[in-house]
């Protein structure tokens, strides 16, 4: 294999050539029914199940397109301030492969749905508006299961099995313009856009956008050329299946185009695999041209003909999409950027907000989730959503806390609990006896019995130095198991000697 090139350091390659990305994402869309048929669309069925003559591709079937999935594509473009077009057609792109049972995709190919919009995302406080090139509808392609080999490639199989219960089910492509001007922020920025574009869908509702599951997959193009030279030649890395093999794999492409450039070699056009277990990326096959396809208008599918009204019917009922959703919850939480970030960062916004619907103050829902459940993910090796922890169980602990039933000792013994799946809240302080010591009677006898127990000290308080009962306090926690208000002790031991 060519793979083996050397690489150059990260911060070296950034520092003689500037990246330029580019990024094509498809998103299954989640239709009842397939794209030119009415075959489910689900997952899960047996293999072969979910089929009939049209996505099987049997003489004299004929396609008719999915009017939802049509509108799902045109809410995608809208979401992403696309110009909708008012007439376009379907393509023929013809190849063969063994699980697509046409030997053409219909696809979209000179006149795509959505053209020429944009997403913007930062990074690090750094705006980036993402130009987007296209967003097109096509059919998705069944799959291959190539069985006997060691990798669960075709090289070395004995045999290969095809499923075409996704052939056929709706999918669209959204094509970025080349983005420039990123320098070291290449990787972190296609990442970036690559979640907020997640994030844009899931609240479109069109797609589930699981990238481990293939509903979302990522091609990365990169390229690098010095800085002022022309664009150098672009290799794309394909189905790329998580966030953070986004970022990998253009901090790879990148590392090891620099080597190439250095050596006074040229950049192989071509796709690349990328392998999660190395980080690196190995050639595939040198890429086609369009020419390659023989591109020709579907001539079994009527033309795309949306209407103005109905593209801004869709336009009223867009939801509100994640950019606009921060910035108006930052208003109403009153927190700053880095806040913001780090909630964003952590995967924490949609938490922070259920906890704070569920009665919490932002500030205590922040703390939280940031602090003591964040330290539970990292320690459990596990997202903050996958915590055995609801957001109506924090808003709960920090309730308690406020009211002064809890310290934040406490709370956290309270949390501990809940994680262990001991109950609810209330549950725990009741079964572990947690509750704060807030009665007066006994309150007034610890205290009572640490100025008996130490003299001295409260001689040094009555003669006004009150810094003294810091040990007259910390006796009665301790006789208190913990488990009374420490200020409030402070006050009754300064009242009993006459220091308030
Ligand atoms: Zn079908």
């Amino acid at each position: 294999m060519t793979g083996a090139a050397t690489v150059v350091p990260y911060a070296e390659a950034v520092g003689r050539y500037e990246p330029v990305i580019g990024l094509e994402t498809h998103v299954e869309l989640g239709t009842v029914t397939k794209m030119f048929c009415g075959c489910p669309a689900s997952f899960g069925a047996e293999p072969n199940a979910a089929v009939c003559p049209v996505c099987l591709g049997l003489p004299g079937s004929l396609p008719v397109a999915n009017r939802a999935a049509i509108e799902y594509t045109i809410r995608i473009g809208l979401a992403l301030n696309c110009s909708i077009s008012s007439w376009c057609r379907f393509a023929r792109k013809n190849y063969f492969y063994p699980d697509m049972p046409k030997d053409y995709q219909i696809s979209q190919y000179d006149e795509p749905l959505c053209t020429d919009g944009w997403l913007d995302i930062a990074v690090d406080g750094a705006a980036f508006r993402i130009g987007i090139e296209r967003v097109h509808l096509e059919e998705d392609t069944g799959k291959s299961l190539h069985v006997g080999g060691a990798t669960g490639r075709i090289h070395g199989a004995d045999y290969s099995l095809v499923d075409y219960n996704r052939a056929g089910i709706p999918l669209v492509e959204v094509v970025t313009k080349p983005v420039p001007g990123t320098g070291a922020l290449a990787p972190v920025v296609a990442r970036a856009y690559v979640t907020e574009l997640r994030d844009v869908l899931r609240a479109l509702r069109v797609s589930d956008v699981r990238m481990e599951e293939g509903s979302l997959r990522c091609d990365v193009n990169t390229s690098l050329a010095p800085p002022g030279a022309e664009w150098g030649t672009r290799t794309e890395t394909k189905n790329v299946n998580s966030l953070r093999s986004v970022e990998r794999a253009v901090r790879s492409e990148i590392e090891r185009q620099a080597a190439v450039l250095d050596a006074g070699r040229r950049v192989v056009q071509e796709t690349r695999h990328f392998h999660e277990d190395s980080g690196l990326t190995t050639p595939g096959r040198s890429k086609e041209e369009a020419q390659d396809y023989r591109y020709f208008p579907e001539p079994d599918l009527v033309p795309i003909a949306p209407s103005a009204d109905w593209v801004e019917q869709l336009r009223a009922t867009l939801p509100e999409l994640p950019s606009a959703r921060r910035a108006r919850l930052q208003a109403e939480w009153g927190l700053p950027d880095l806040d913001m970030t780090a909630l964003g960062n952590a995967g924490a916004l949609d938490l922070v907000a259920d906890t704070v619907a569920a009665g919490a103050s932002p500030a205590d829902a922040r703390k939280w989730w940031l602090g003591e459940l964040s330290r539970h993910a990292n320690d459990a090796g596990t997202e903050l959503a996958a915590l055995p922890v609801t957001p109506a169980q924090v808003a709960r602990i920090a309730g308690l806390v406020a009211s002064g039933a809890l310290t934040d000792r406490l709370a956290r013994q309270v949390l501990d609990g809940v994680l262990a799946g001991e109950g609810d809240p209330d549950e725990i302080v009741a079964a572990r006896g947690l509750a704060v010591v807030s009665d007066e009677a006994t309150l007034l006898a610890a205290v009572d019995a640490a100025i008996a127990a130490n003299p001295e000290v409260a001689a040094r308080i009555r003669d006004g130095k009150v810094a003294a009962a810091d040990a007259l306090v910390g006796a009665v926690m301790k006789a208190t198991r913990g488990q009374a208000d420490a200020a409030r002790v402070r006050e009754l031991i300064l009242r009993r000697l006459g220091q308030s």
